[in-house]
């Protein structure tokens, strides 16, 4: 094994009685290892989730279905067209190689857009109606 376990010589024997200690007491591996294997693959996997929504979320604003309040970057609520625009527009782009690398396939692109768009049920930016009617 590969890790901080190995730093050092301890010989196969210490190296063999540190784990036999570890599992003992039940650690399973070298802890720091385990961690960072955990945090960066899961951060990872957020990240790629989190572009791929921000890809999909772009696509259904350039479509019309959802659209993106002027004055309010962060606000986004319903556009007036269909969803199935935004599944045209991102079928095309997809078949023209413009999100490559994006999304795993197209079943994946098209259930992201729906959520993205589902996620965005408002009619109005929720920021500009607060202002009016104050
Ligand atoms: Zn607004």
């Amino acid at each position: 094994m590969l890790c901080c376990w190995n730093s050092g010589f301890v010989g196969v024997a210490g190296i063999l009685e540190k784990a036999e200690k570890a599992e003992k007491s039940g650690e399973v591996g070298c802890p720091n290892l385990q961690e960072n294997t955990t945090m960066s693959g899961g951060k990872q996997m957020m990240e790629d989730y989190e572009n791929k929504r921000e890809v999909a979320l772009r696509i259904a604003i350039e479509a019309g279905v959802l659209e993106q309040c002027e004055d309010h970057d962060e606000c986004v609520f319903e556009g007036g067209e269909e969803i199935k625009q935004a599944y045209i527009l991102a079928n095309s782009k997809y078949s023209a190689g413009e999100i490559e690398g994006v999304f795993v396939d197209r079943p994946e692109m098209t259930n992201i857009i729906k959520e993205v768009v589902e996620d965005h049920p408002a009619s109005d930016c929720p920021l500009c109606d607060k202002n009016k009617s104050d």
